[in-house]
């Protein structure tokens, strides 16, 4: 029993150092991968299951690293965060998208693409001055992905940056939505025009007994605050199926698209048209 305690101990700070050396090394590198061209955008389309047609589009970062290969940002966004360099990466997303945004668009596809917001840039004014001055100055039609606790942190800063956003015409969508501490209080102010149920309640709808009450709930919640709703997580036909039946608005999962590369995403949207 001592000797299994032992190598938990082992195992435990094992993890631990990962954390300590690992994540900080490879975000060191983060400046210099944005200036050598490492990062790149991946979209999934999100559908709209009335209309049959792709209503925007998630834009997920990536990282083609040289010699360590395709790093996903659940490796490197909450270490950005932390080590501070969360705005230079988001800045070079913001442009990343309004570049394809636009390419989409002169294709006669002029699909709006949604960028994920790390919740502390929403107390960053620098960020947020910055970002504003981006996209008031491009045609692009750029929406934001945030989570609810990036708004319980501070609310006030918060929202007020948020309502910078919402003045410039800038859809906000809150994400991952029921995963963490939600608020009806703050969702009541947001000044948001889609809410994303977390896929933890979509992947097992079908499966589960609890999921499929909390998923109609949480649709009829949303269109009571004149939202649209999208259910993130979709890979099944049958969980589809009962989306649709609870009115469900949008779409988005493995079911419809993985996350494409631009010129993939382009080919899709020809084929499914919109
Ligand atoms: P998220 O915003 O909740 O994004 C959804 C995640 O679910 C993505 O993982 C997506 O690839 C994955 N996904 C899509 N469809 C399905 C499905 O049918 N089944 C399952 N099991 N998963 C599905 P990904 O790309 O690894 O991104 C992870 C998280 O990293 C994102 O979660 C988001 O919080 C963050 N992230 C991604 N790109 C950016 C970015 O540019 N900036 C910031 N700040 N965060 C980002
Ligand atoms: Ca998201
Ligand atoms: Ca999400
Ligand atoms: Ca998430």
């Amino acid at each position: 029993d001592q000797a299994r305690k032992d190598r938990q101990t082992v195992l435990f700070d094992l993890s631990r150092e990962e954390l300590k050396f690992h994540r900080p090394a490879l975000v060191r590198e983060l400046p210099r991968a944005i200036a050598a061209g490492e990062l790149f955008m991946q979209y999934q389309p999100k559908i709209h299951l009335r209309r049959q047609d792709i209503a925007s589009a998630e834009a997920l970062v990536r990282w083609q690293h040289p010699s360590r290969g395709l790093i996903m940002p659940g490796d490197f966004i909450a270490a950005a965060e932390e080590a501070g360099s969360i705005a230079a990466l988001s800045l070079w997303g913001i442009k990343q998208v309004i570049a394809d945004q636009r390419r989409l668009a002169a294709t006669g596809h002029d699909i709006p693409i949604f960028i994920n917001i790390s919740g502390v840039l929403l107390a960053d004014a620098d960020f947020v001055v910055e970002a504003c001055r981006l996209l008031k100055g491009s045609k692009a039609k750029i929406g934001f992905e945030i989570t609810e606790t990036a708004v319980i942190r501070d609310p006030a800063v918060a929202l007020r940056h948020l309502q910078q956003f919402a003045d410039i015409g800038i859809p906000v969508a809150i994400d991952d939505y029921g995963a963490g501490l939600s608020s009806l209080a703050y969702l009541k102010q947001l000044p948001a025009s889609e809410l994303k149920i977390d896929k933890m309640f979509i992947t097992q709808l079908t499966s589960s007994n609890r999921d499929p009450l909390i998923v109609r709930s949480t649709i009829d919640l949303a269109h009571a605050m004149e939202m649209e709703v999208t259910a993130e997580g979709v890979e099944s036909p049958a969980a589809l199926a009962l989306l649709s039946v609870m009115g469900c608005d949008l779409v988005q999962g493995y079911l419809i698209s993985r996350p494409l590369n631009f010129d993939a995403f382009l080919t899709f949207v020809e084929k499914e048209g919109h």
